[in-house]
């Protein structure tokens, strides 16, 4: 095959036509009328994908991973207790972000491929005086989605903000931010948006502004800093354009349009296409034998796939063979079952079409592997779902 495999890791995705010719056309400067457009439409737009109607969002150059280090440094101080709650490797990346920034950090971690027990954490919570707890809503480690509803209500009865990592979920699993009581939603452009790569995106509630404004110390990030960035925001949705950094204004104008993608389409059917996709996708790895890492369907994603290799396959053999038969899916992250599992993203403008030439690649992919099943079984079992 000599097209480019259709790219199905978890992150960067494909993206629509809409978003890459946004993304192609040539930079303009951060002053222009329609720059600032497209900024102020961002900004709306997060709103509503994210169900924050008064939160604040902040769009800012980096990657996801900068969007969790900006709640870290502009929410707590030192010495100040955080509980992280965890299903994976990016529970155990929030530890170590907060630690870094002096905080007190306790970990409820999860058995791999189960979802955080809301017991376990109401039990943390009662133990310690907790500043803030956070929530991995999908760990791409392990594809297994956690509820953040019901643990957010609980620190929030306790008077405790909740941070919710939504970099794997925000645009393909529901997320109602505002009704939730969730204080800060972040996420990367890269994943379920389907936008380029580049920009760290995080909406806090006005609770969380407000624990920032009462700070006692200086957020001791200068990059990281919500005052440095507020008035940015703040400006570009007023039809001021500011500057603090120089903005990333072709990122900025891709991740408008994909974001008026989303609103186009709807959250509460974009939410349904990605359950249709994850369920399909399931439904066929289980029809080729392949044994997911989610312990139930209850907790596995919407927006990606985990699943153990069957026995005899080599990881990295199987996704070079799946890339040659035109999908390229990415290989375990999690240190106990790296070099024993794969994961694949469905995630952002996947489409059945799309999910299914995937289907067809792994189908070609396990085979060339040596793994025994009859040809086209995944695929059949994948369309009926994609078809009911
Ligand atoms: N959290 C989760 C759940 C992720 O999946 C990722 C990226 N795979 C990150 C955080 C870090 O994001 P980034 O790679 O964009 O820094």
């Amino acid at each position: 095959m000599s097209r480019r495999p259709i790219l199905m890791i978890p992150g960067p995705v494909e993206l629509p036509p809409a978003v890459q010719s946004a993304g192609a056309e040539p930079p303009v400067s951060h002053m222009d009328e329609r720059f600032v457009t497209s900024f102020g439409d961002a900004l709306r737009l997060m709103r509503q994908v994210w169900g924050a109607p008064s939160g604040q969002p902040f769009v800012v150059s980096g990657s996801g991973t900068l969007a969790m280090e900006m709640a870290a440094a502009n929410l707590v101080e030192p010495e100040d207790r955080v509980l992280v709650t965890s299903s994976g490797v990016f529970g155990e990346r929030f530890a170590q972000i907060f630690e870094r920034h002096g905080a007190r950090v306790e970990v409820v971690r999860a058995p791999l491929g189960e979802a955080v027990d809301p017991e376990a954490v109401r039990s943390a919570l009662d133990r310690g005086r907790f500043k803030a707890m956070t929530i991995t809503h999908v760990d791409t480690s392990t594809a297994v989605r956690t509820d953040p509803s019901p643990l957010a209500a609980l620190a929030k009865e306790r008077g405790v903000l909740t941070i919710l990592d939504g970099v794997c979920s925000v645009g393909g699993e529901a997320l109602h931010q505002a009704e939730w009581e969730i204080d800060v939603a972040l996420t990367a452009s890269q994943k379920a948006l389907a936008a380029p790569p580049g920009l760290a995106l995080v909406v806090a509630s006005p609770d969380a502004m407000e624990t920032w404004r009462r700070r006692k110390r200086p957020v001791r990030s200068y990059y990281a800093d919500w005052g440095n960035w507020l008035p940015i925001m703040e400006g570009y949705e007023g039809g001021r354009p500011s500057y603090f950094g120089t903005p990333p204004v072709t990122l900025v104008r891709a991740l408008a349009a994909a974001l008026s993608l989303a609103a186009e389409e709807g959250m509460v059917q974009r939410v349904a296409r990605h359950q249709r996709l994850g369920k399909a996708f399931r439904k066929g790895l289980g029809a080729l034998g392949v044994v997911g890492v989610p312990a139930s369907d209850g907790c596995a994603a919407s927006t990606l796939s985990c699943a153990h290799v069957p026995d005899g396959v080599a990881v990295a053999r199987l996704v070079a063979e799946t890339a040659t038969a035109g999908a390229l899916i990415a290989g375990g992250l999690h240190p106990e079952i790296r070099s024993r599992s794969f994961r694949v993203g469905h995630m952002g403008a996947v489409d059945a079409t799309m999910l299914l030439a995937t289907v067809d690649a792994l189908e070609q992919g396990l085979a060339r592997c040596g793994h025994g099943f009859e040809r086209g079984v995944g695929h059949a079992a994948a369309r009926e779902v994609l078809e009911s």
